[in-house]
């Protein structure tokens, strides 16, 4: 039965406070897309919630529907996973920003879902502490989108991803109920149920209050910049610095083209325009120790043939060196005006491999790509630059993403390190899963989302999008599997 939107909007106004629903075509405009702006579809209807009573009342309203709905929080994701791809109610978070409580002593803080990422070091910086994840996106991200994409940043080669460092979460499942998964514990008893929903992707219900582990800013912080003549030698250098056992908080590269639209666009004068690659590498710990660990690996970049090495050793100077890498992407906006970055994973020794099979694959295609990515963990984010418009473009842009993604999983990678799958990549889960797994993920979902309500469609292959996955789906359904409502639909 088709909804009846009016009647849904005049319900979920009574849930919410005055302006606690969009619904205006042109402000709905804001929510047609997140990050990936390939794709396009404008949702039914859009709430801004404030408090979890209220994202209850409204997930409850759903349900009692029978209407989709999708999570979004400041809308950086870069798979569509926030897309509204079919008529749906979007919960934004934007008014979930309260830190609702400090705990130092036991170094922990617990966040409203909308609570940006950046802010979380700023409340506490103060006090010495600091908040690990940092995704380059982290001034205008969100920790709830950050738990549903269990988002990684420069930080994570040392100290691991969102997941290592959520403690609890108060989760709005899609029925209406309220659930805490995990504990104020680093380890709690019993399956976890916590790490099941960090990085399921709004597909299982909403996180309302997240529990974040705070960590000791440390001691002394030092940043190299390694300049290289190939990307080949930068690679060399990863292999090196982590052969010689030394473990940087942050280990980036990035490529020429990269370098030259930074100098362009902010006349960084650290990043020698010339080069073929950069490498920027973040030590920390105690002074001494940080000492030895700059000169071991200042020498191994030299070995590897770098043309110099800049040491930072100050706040100040640290964020000059920093300052190129984290705009990169900004910088490369002005001269392209859209682009399509992809994830993916390789083992760190396969990278000089893939960078140049990728260069070859970005000549074939007659399109430029640009590499700016996490090395140390071997987290590739080629960007595909285009003219949105050109005739054609779209489809060729995909294609030559898809092409990335078959390289990493060739090197024996994945096709996702840290953006997720949502909507983007959902086709490719079936390039590293089986059927039988697929199946088994489903069983999971359905039993948080027997409906299918929660950001249907997303992650998982189904007909709709993914033609060929429908053969399959009608045997395990044949079978007696029981998927999720969403699974089957066309
Ligand atoms: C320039 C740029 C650089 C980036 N760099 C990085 C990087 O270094 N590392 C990295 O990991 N990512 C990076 N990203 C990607 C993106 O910022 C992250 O995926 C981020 O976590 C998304 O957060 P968001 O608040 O924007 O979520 P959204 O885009 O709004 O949503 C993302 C997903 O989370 C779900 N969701 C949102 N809130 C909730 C909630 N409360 N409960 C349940 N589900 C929810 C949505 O349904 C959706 O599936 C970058 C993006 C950009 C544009």
């Amino acid at each position: 039965m088709t909804p009846d939107w009016g009647l849904i909007e005049r319900q979920l106004r009574s849930l919410l406070p005055p302006r606690g629903v969009v619904a205006a075509r042109q402000e709905l405009l804001a929510y047609d897309c997140d990050g990936l702006t390939l794709t396009r579809h404008q949702p039914r209807l859009v709430v801004l919630p404030e408090t979890t009573e209220q994202v209850v009342a409204v997930v409850r309203c759903c349900a009692q529907l029978n209407v989709p709905f999708i999570a979004r929080g400041s809308g950086t994701g870069l798979s569509g996973g926030a897309l509204a791809e079919q008529d749906a109610v979007v919960i934004a978070t934007s008014r979930m920003r309260r830190v609702l409580n400090l705990d130092l002593e036991n170094q922990r803080v617990t966040v409203q879902p909308g609570v940006i990422n950046s802010w979380v070091t700023r409340a506490v910086a103060g006090e010495g502490f600091y908040y690990a994840p940092d995704p380059s996106s982290q001034v205008a991200c969100s920790i709830g989108g950050n738990v549903a994409e269990n988002s990684g940043g420069v930080h994570c080669l040392k100290y691991g991803v969102t997941s290592n460092h959520v403690l609890e979460l108060e989760v709005v499942l899609p029925d209406g109920t309220v659930t805490t998964l995990g504990g104020g514990l680093p380890e709690m008893p019993g399956l976890d149920l916590r790490g099941v929903f960090i990085g399921s992707e709004g597909t299982l219900g909403i996180a309302t209050a997240i529990t974040l582990r705070l960590l000791r800013a440390p001691e002394t912080v030092a940043v190299l910049l390694a300049d290289f003549p190939s990307m080949e030698a930068a690679g060399e250098a990863v292999r090196r610095v982590t052969g010689a056992g030394v473990l940087p908080a942050g280990m980036e590269m990035m490529d020429s083209l990269c370098i030259q639209a930074v100098d362009d666009y902010f006349g960084v004068d650290e990043y020698p325009r010339d080069a073929a690659a950069v490498l920027l590498i973040e030590l920390d710990g105690h002074a001494l120790e940080v000492k030895d660990s700059v000169e071991l690996a200042s020498r191994l970049c030299l070995e590897a043939g770098a043309g110099g090495v800049r040491q930072a050793w100050t706040e100040e100077a640290r964020t000059r060196l920093w300052k190129g890498r984290k705009s990169a992407i900004t910088a490369l906006g002005r001269q392209y005006p859209s682009y399509y970055l992809q994830d993916g994973v390789v083992p760190r020794t396969a990278l000089p491999g893939v960078l140049a099979a990728i260069e070859q694959l970005s000549g074939e295609h007659g399109l430029p790509v640009a590499n700016v990515f996490h090395a140390g963990d071997g987290n590739l984010h080629p960007l595909i630059l285009y003219r949105a418009g050109d005739p054609g473009v779209n489809e060729r842009v995909k294609a030559l993403g898809g092409e990335i993604l078959r390289l990493c999983i060739e090197a024996g990678g994945s096709i996702s390190g840290e953006h997720g799958v949502g909507s983007d990549k959902r086709c490719y889960m079936d390039w590293m899963f089986s059927p039988d797994d697929l199946a088994s993920m489903q069983l999971v979902r359905r039993a948080f989302d027997p409906d299918g309500l929660a950001n249907p469609g997303k992650i998982f292959p189904t007909p709709k999008s993914c033609g060929e996955s429908l053969g399959r789906l009608v045997e395990l359904k044949v079978r007696g599997v029981e998927l999720p409502a969403d699974a089957l639909v066309f």
